[in-house]
């Protein structure tokens, strides 16, 4: 265990058992990797989520596979969407208390799933990053002040990251900017505490052609049209294209998210957004979502104060759900007499890879599969006989570090196990193991 335990902390892999101090660290780890932007002014693109980190205890950097990490891709997110943020509830299909709030993100850390940042889980989904197993992402729609004054500081208390989705007229004086809205400075003071800002469009409105439109003329005089042809598609475009470039240009930061509103378009929406830059687009139709979850419409659970069950159900969804793919069981690598061991230093980068399924029951030898860090899948070889899986490397290993990946299918059920050892071409003839003492 202790050496699967290292593994977990160099390469924050995290199938096997988590055990609470696991988790801990992975918190901790999932923080420290977390994108805090640093915006400039005078250059909008170095402000990239993903530009800066902070500079606390960096992991070391996962097997790299063409610039590619080899990530866990059978982790599952959550994602929730949250509005208003009152004592006195009065509209339960936007608001909740603020106890009710807290309460929720004490649930996830009891639970044990963590809370990770959106811009992580699509880091994740382009292979850039690792994320736990249970996630969750937490976001807040249409800016409200009570997001800035309430939620946060309990947002903050929990060291949980964070997404506002913004509509840019809803913002402190905008066309729909009353009083009980978020301002430009609240949003400021967000962004540079680590807040992600994505978009909403700017008027917040059902975005499918044929639907009346509330038009806004000169001097805020409001109309209701029905839009169609060149006069809607230039409608569209203000509501999809420029709200991403105000809120860039405003905030100096980069937008890759919009939030559709009430999660009602189409594929002319989803094109028209694909092709003003985003990469992801969300909905409120709540799901776990996994690695092959279809980015132009990931649903997220829109938390509201008189449905607490759908919190409750969301949370349990990731706790049993198998988002899609087949129930996994991870084996322990001690029961599969790995070739190299776990720990274990090689001399040579073009080692032979064995393992003995046997422990893993009755397998069914097609679905036996071998992936090897730097490598992917390798044509490894099954012995039904003796249950012993094995690959030749034949093309030298990179990495200072190797990890190996197996999965097969036991009695419809998907077993997976991974171990990792070390490769040092010019090591001393006495291998070293990570679990004996460095000698100085
Ligand atoms: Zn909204």
């Amino acid at each position: 265990m202790r050496l699967q335990l290292k593994a977990f902390t160099i390469f924050m892999f995290t199938r096997l058992t988590i055990l609470p101090v696991i988790s801990a660290f992975l918190l901790s780890a999932s923080f420290a990797a977390n994108p805090t932007p640093k915006p400039s002014a005078t250059s909008p693109s170095t402000a990239s989520p993903t530009a800066s980190a902070p500079t606390k205890a960096p992991a070391s950097p996962a097997p790299k596979l063409g610039g590619k990490q080899v990530v866990d891709q059978t982790a599952q997110t959550i994602i929730f969407c949250y509005h208003r943020f009152v004592e006195k509830v009065r509209y339960p299909g936007t608001e909740i208390t603020p106890a009710a709030f807290e309460a929720q993100m004490q649930m996830l850390k009891d639970k044990g799933i963590t809370v990770i940042s959106l811009q992580d889980y699509l880091a994740w989904r382009r292979s850039e990053k690792a994320i736990p197993p249970r996630c969750a992402v937490i976001s807040f729609d249409d800016g409200w002040k009570s997001q800035y004054e309430v939620a946060w500081p309990i947002m903050k208390k929990y060291g949980y990251p964070l997404t506002l989705f913004i509509y840019t007229e809803g913002v402190r004086g905008g066309l729909l900017g009353g009083g009980e809205a978020i301002t430009w400075e609240q949003l400021a003071d967000m962004r540079d505490n680590g807040v992600d800002i994505q978009a909403h469009t700017a008027t917040h409105q059902d975005l499918r052609e044929g639907h009346a439109i509330m038009v806004f003329a000169a001097g805020a005089k409001r109309t209701k049209t029905k839009l169609t042809g060149p006069q809607y598609e230039q409608w569209l475009q203000s509501e999809v294209v420029a709200p991403k470039q105000l809120l860039e240009q405003r905030l100096a930061i980069k937008v890759n998210c919009f939030a559709v509103p009430f999660g009602t378009y189409n594929d002319h929406v989803k094109e028209v957004a694909r092709n003003a830059g985003y990469e992801a687009m969300f909905t409120v139709y709540g799901q776990p979502l996994t690695f092959n979850s279809p980015l132009d419409s990931l649903g997220r659970y829109a938390i509201e104060a008189n449905k607490p069950k759908v919190f409750a159900d969301a949370v349990k969804m990731i706790g049993t759900s198998t988002g899609g793919a087949t129930a996994v069981a991870e084996v322990g690598t001690a029961q599969l007499q790995t070739q190299p061991a776990d720990g274990e230093t090689v001399r040579t980068a073009l080692p032979l890879i064995k393992a003995s399924l046997s422990s893993m029951g009755q397998i069914d030898p097609a679905s036996v599969q071998m992936r090897v860090s730097g490598l992917g899948v390798v044509p490894a070889s099954y012995d039904a006989k003796t249950g012993t899986l094995a690959y030749q490397v034949t093309q030298k290993l990179r990495d200072k570090t190797c990890t190996v990946f197996i999965s097969a299918k036991s009695e419809g059920k998907k077993v997976e196990a991974h171990w990792t050892f070390g490769i040092d071409e010019n090591a001393a003839a006495t291998s070293t193991s990570p679990s004996a003492p460095p000698k100085k």
